[in-house]
């Protein structure tokens, strides 16, 4: 039967490369609903190519612009992401939109008891056991796109969860792989963006330069395997082609390879439990030649520390961890702050933070508000 697919997100990195997925993968998936930000252009094009029942843009001062670009065509428009899963007939969605901005659609189709394909980590950061005691309810089925994440869940097929022993998360090392605090405390944005292996969005490459992207990934890994964090590692592997592992008690490892290419991992959440050809180049491992593996210096990239830190501590923190993150990396993109002042204000921002545990959604909410207004006053501090 034809799956009909959702994609929040689908102008961005993920989203785009969802559709080539999608393209290959024939008439077994059909899109239905498709939302935009601010790329009303291509959100038209998407529109004319694809015939989803409904368009979103979730940025009201595009709404008209839009309506102009799809002159003449059937689709019903939009202004939250929600509405896309509420009102259309979705079998799976896939989530692709960048940050907290994600959540409520997340929810939403958690909710719904849908196949949630899920790229967008920030969400499962911050409302993770919200989340994933909703999906149980509903019988919604969580599936990871993160790379990492899917490399941890196809290793885990080779044994029983019980059986694992611990998670290696790898991670490419960023730009600044090998260099001192003296050396990034200055990176200028060019710097920051030029990601030795990856081709994503702004935000998640920033976050790979200060390694936030892997401290968001270890409380990702928390929430999706259920994993104590004690028995989640990092490993810095440069080459990032073995995508994650999983130890299991046995002392066996089992690694997941194959080139940097998000495809892969979007079409195994797509096809789950199946396997078919897909878009990726296939390895030729004697063309690589090594493999290398070295562990992360939590010294110079002090949001894993922080991470780890966060991730034991649940509650409020994790919203605030990723809210002043995301803040912090908005300032820097705009050029109003330095690349060292992003983790600094994180601490500030956390530092300050009266943690909550147990928390509801509107305690996250508020605890995310709250870190963005603090991110403001800390520039005002300095100016
Ligand atoms: P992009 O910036 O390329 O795309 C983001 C998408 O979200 C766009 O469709 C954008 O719309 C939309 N968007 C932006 N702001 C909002 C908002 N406020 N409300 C609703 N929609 C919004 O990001 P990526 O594709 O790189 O990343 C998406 C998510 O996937 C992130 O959470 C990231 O961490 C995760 N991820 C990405 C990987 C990658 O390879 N790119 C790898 C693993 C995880 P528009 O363009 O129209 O403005
Ligand atoms: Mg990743």
């Amino acid at each position: 039967m034809t799956k009909r697919i959702a994609i929040l997100g689908s102008t961005g990195s993920i989203g785009t490369n969802a559709l080539r997925v999608i393209d290959a993968l024939g008439d077994d998936y059909e899109v239905a609903a498709l939302t935009a930000h601010n790329n009303v252009k291509l959100l038209a094009e998407q529109v004319r190519k694809y015939k989803p029942k409904i368009a979103v843009v979730t940025n009201p001062e595009k709404i008209e612009e839009f309506k102009k670009l799809i002159d003449g065509q059937r689709v019903a428009v939009s202004a939250t992401a929600k509405q896309a899963i509420q009102e259309t007939d979705i079998d799976i969605v896939i989530a692709a939109i960048v940050g907290a901005a994600g959540l409520e659609a997340i929810l939403a189709a958690a909710k719904a008891g849908k196949i949630l394909a899920i790229a967008n980590k920030e969400p499962l950061v911050i409302a993770g056991a919200l989340l994933t005691k909703t999906a149980k309810e509903t019988g919604a089925k969580i599936l990871p796109v993160d790379s990492e994440h899917s490399a941890v869940f196809q290793a885990m097929q080779a044994g029983d969860a019980k059986e694992v022993n611990r998670i290696i998360l790898t991670a490419s090392g960023g730009p600044f792989r090998g260099a001192t605090k003296e050396q990034i405390k200055n990176a200028t944005i060019e710097q920051a963006l030029a990601h030795p292996t990856w081709n994503m969005g702004k935000k998640i490459t920033v976050d790979s330069a200060t390694m936030m992207n892997k401290a968001l990934e270890i409380i990702e890994a928390k929430w999706l395997f259920g994993m104590p964090v004690e028995k989640i590692e990092v490993l810095v592997h440069p080459e990032s082609i073995i995508h994650s592992m999983v130890e299991f008690v046995d002392g066996s490892i089992i690694a997941q390879m194959s080139g940097p290419d998000m495809c892969l991992p979007i079409q195994y959440a797509l096809t789950f439990p199946h396997r078919v050809k897909g878009i990726t180049k296939h390895l030729r491992l004697e063309e690589i030649g090594k493999l290398t593996f070295e562990r992360p210096d939590m010294e110079v990239f002090k949001s894993l520390k922080i991470g780890y830190a966060v991730a034991k501590t649940g509650g409020t923190a994790a919203a605030v961890f990723n809210a002043a993150n995301e803040a912090a990396v908005k300032e820097f993109l705009e050029g109003k702050i330095k690349f060292v002042n992003i983790v600094e204000i994180i601490e500030y921002c956390l530092d300050k933070h009266k943690i909550k545990t147990d928390a509801t959604l509107n305690d996250l909410l508020s605890a995310d508000n709250w870190a963005r207004n603090e991110v403001k006053k800390w520039q005002n501090r300095t100016t």
